[in-house]
């Protein structure tokens, strides 16, 4: 056990969805939450790292910050995926060792699993497989994450450990239609279509991908669950244990966003991955489960965005 109050807690990532919610559910301990503007450390330069670490002596790290988008944004900036969440694993890892940072939690994602991993995926899918064409790039470099923590565990004995969210949506999401993931865009592009008046909306793929879908709100409930049980080089999958097609989901978002017109899936965009979906009995077996049900989470996340959260 490793209780974080009174800790010093670094969340790399906090202008993020991710990070915005780790501080959100953080600032419910008595700890010392630490958030560095980007413009004062970039993430990807070892020395800043390593000075800033030195400077603010973070007691626990959450590696929350990383280049995300959704499956066009991974298909066509390949470089900027795989470089930029190679340097900020190894900058921040490393420097958390150097600086004898006592615990260090790393997100990995439901994607660094195999395109055709047995479903529901377990922990031990990780490498048995070929990744999904379209997000290969980000999951090498997060996979390269998740094996530095276990190569620091295994040759120093840090505590460095790693969780595997599913897809999230919620508060603080990205809306912009090229980069985002699809609960955003389609959030944005039912909502915009309500406004129009237009007859009908356009959804990605085939609609038949199935995807669970997980609260960023209980994904940082999960992770201040997990930093104060988990001590393995062993992953954690964090989602819901359910799944929906991607056209269930767009009428779930429609509903959500009141639109009442036609939905039109366009199969010359790429579906991704045919299913992903997580066994989550890990964690579960340690006490923790989702709280918030799809089409709740949803109508917060559509409040967030009717608020001007989303960037
Ligand atoms: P993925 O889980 O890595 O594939 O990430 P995404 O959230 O980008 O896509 C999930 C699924 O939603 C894929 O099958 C997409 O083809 C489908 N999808 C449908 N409409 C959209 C859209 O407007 N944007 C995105 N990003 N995906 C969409």
């Amino acid at each position: 056990c490793f209780p974080l109050a009174g800790r010093r807690i670094w969340v790399t990532g906090h202008t993020g969805m991710v990070g915005g919610a780790l501080v959100r559910r953080l600032a419910d301990l008595d700890c010392h939450v630490l958030t560095a503007p980007r413009a004062a450390v970039d993430l990807t330069r070892q020395a800043a790292v390593e000075d800033w670490m030195a400077r603010e002596h973070p007691d626990v790290v959450i590696v929350a910050a990383a280049k995300v988008g959704g499956i066009h944004a991974n298909d066509s900036r390949p470089a900027e995926f795989i470089h930029q969440n190679l340097a900020i694993a190894t900058t921040v890892i490393h420097a958390a060792h150097v600086c004898g940072v006592r615990k260090l939690l790393y997100l990995g994602s439901s994607c660094l699993y195999p395109r055709l991993a047995p479903q529901p995926m377990t922990e031990d899918a990780l490498l048995t497989g070929p990744l999904e064409p379209t997000n290969q790039w980000y999951a090498v470099a997060k996979i390269a994450g998740l094996k530095m923590c276990q190569a620091y565990r295994r040759q120093y004995g840090d505590d460095f450990i790693a969780v595997m969210p599913t897809n999230l949506y919620g508060p603080g999401d990205t809306y912009d239609h090229a980069t985002a993931h699809v609960p955003a865009a389609l959030i944005r592009r039912f909502h915009e279509a309500r406004l129009r008046g237009d007859p009908a909306v356009v959804v990605w793929g085939t609609g038949t991908p199935r995807r669970e879908f997980l609260c960023v709100d209980d994904l940082a409930d999960a992770c201040v669950f997990v930093l104060e049980r988990w001590s393995s080089e062993e992953p954690l999958n964090v989602g819901t244990g359910e799944d929906v097609t991607i056209a269930t989901f767009a009428a779930m978002v429609a509903k959500v966003v009141g639109y009442d017109g036609r939905i039109v899936f366009d199969p010359s965009r790429p579906d991704g991955a045919p299913r992903k979906l997580l066994d989550v009995s890990r964690l579960g077996a340690l006490g923790w489960r989702a709280r918030t049900p799809l089409e709740s989470g949803l109508r917060a996340a559509y409040a967030d965005f009717l608020a001007g959260g989303g960037r």
